[in-house]
C-alpha cells in the first residue's frame, strides 16, 4: 500500500523538514501552502530528488472549502491519505491581553485550531475502517506554550495550542477503534521564521539561557519526533505528546 502524507504549512520550517524526512521514509508527499508557491515548489523538487512523488497544493486551512478541495486533490493525484501532519500555525505580534482584539483572536483560532480540526476531519473520513479505509495516523503540531501559557506575549496562541492538546486526546479516543492514531508534538523554541511574526526574529538568542539545554531546536529535531509518531514503531501510542523543548 502506498503511504501518502499531507503536511499543512509544508513550504518551510518544521513542515518542510517533515516533508524531507517523510520522503526518505517512502511517503508520497503533499506539501500544502498558503501563499508561497515558489517555496512549496522548491520543497516538492527536493522531495522528488529524494525519490518520492510530491505535489504542492495551495489551501488556507481555515477555509472549509479549501480543505475539502485539498484532500480531494490528494485523492486524485497521490491516492488516499495515510498520514496527516497538522503543522500550519500562526503567531502574531507579542501583546498583553488587554490590547488583543476579537479579530486577532479569530485569526489565531481559525488557523491553529479550526484549521487542524477540519484537516483531521477530512483525514478521518478517508482513513476510518468504518468507511472502508485502511487506517492511518495524525500528528498535530502543538507547542510547549500550551503548558507555559506565554504570559505577556501570546496567551491567545498558547490557548489555541491548549485546544490542540485537548483535541488530540479527544480524537485519539474517538477514532482508536477505527484504525487511526492521533498524537501531538510540542516544540519549544525552534529556529524558524515564525519568530519574525511575533516581532522577535532573534528570539532564540534572547531565551536560550532559560532553556535547560542552552540552545534552540532545529526543525529537523521536531520532524524526527513527528515521523516516529506516524510510524509503525509507535503502533500502540495514541493520545500522546512528545515535548521537543530541550527540557523547558
Ligand atoms: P513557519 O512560520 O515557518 O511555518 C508555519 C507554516 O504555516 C508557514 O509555511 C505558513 O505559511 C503556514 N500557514 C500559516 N497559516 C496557514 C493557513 N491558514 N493555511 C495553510 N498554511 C498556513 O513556522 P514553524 O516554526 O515551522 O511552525 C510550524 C508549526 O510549529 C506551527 O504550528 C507553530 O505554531 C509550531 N511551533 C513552532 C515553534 C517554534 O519555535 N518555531 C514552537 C512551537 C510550535
Amino acid at each position: 500500500m502506498e503511504k501518502v502524507i499531507i503536511i499543512t504549512g509544508g513550504s518551510r520550517g518544521i513542515g518542510a523538514a517533515t516533508a524531507y524526512l517523510a520522503a526518505e521514509g517512502g511517503y508520497a508527499v503533499c506539501v500544502n501552502y498558503l501563499h508561497n508557491q515558489e517555496a512549496a515548489k522548491k520543497v516538492v523538487d527536493e522531495v522528488e530528488q529524494l525519490g518520492s512523488k510530491a505535489i504542492a497544493v495551495s489551501a488556507d486551512v481555515a477555509s472549509e472549502t479549501d480543505v475539502i478541495a485539498l484532500f480531494n486533490k490528494v485523492d486524485e493525484q497521490l491516492g488516499t491519505v495515510t498520514a496527516l501532519v497538522n503543522n500550519a500555525g500562526i503567531l502574531e505580534q507579542q501583546m498583553w491581553v488587554e490590547n488583543m482584539d476579537a479579530a486577532r483572536l479569530h485569526r489565531i483560532f481559525a488557523t491553529n485550531i479550526i484549521g487542524s480540526f477540519l484537516c483531521a476531519r477530512e483525514a478521518i473520513k478517508r482513513m476510518s475502517t468504518k468507511h472502508g479505509g485502511v487506517g492511518g495516523a495524525i500528528v498535530n503540531v502543538s507547542s510547549g506554550a500550551s503548558r507555559l501559557g506565554s504570559p505577556g506575549e501570546y496567551v491567545d496562541y498558547a490557548a489555541s495550542k491548549g485546544a490542540i492538546d485537548t483535541m488530540t486526546i479527544g480524537l485519539a479516543k474517538e477514532v482508536a477503534e477505527v484504525g487511526i492514531r492521533v498524537n501531538a508534538v510540542r516544540p519549544g523554541f525552534i529556529d524558524t521564521d515564525i519568530h519574525a511574526s511575533g516581532g522577535e526574529p532573534n528570539r532564540i538568542e534572547k531565551v536560550k539561557e532559560f532553556i535547560p539545554m542552552k540552545r534552540g531546536g532545529q526543525a529537523i529535531e521536531v520532524a524526527k519526533a513527528i515521523l516516529w509518531l506516524l510510524s509503525d514503531e509507535a503502533s500502540y501510542t495514541t493520545g500522546s505528546f512528545i515535548d521537543v523543548t530541550g527540557g523547558k
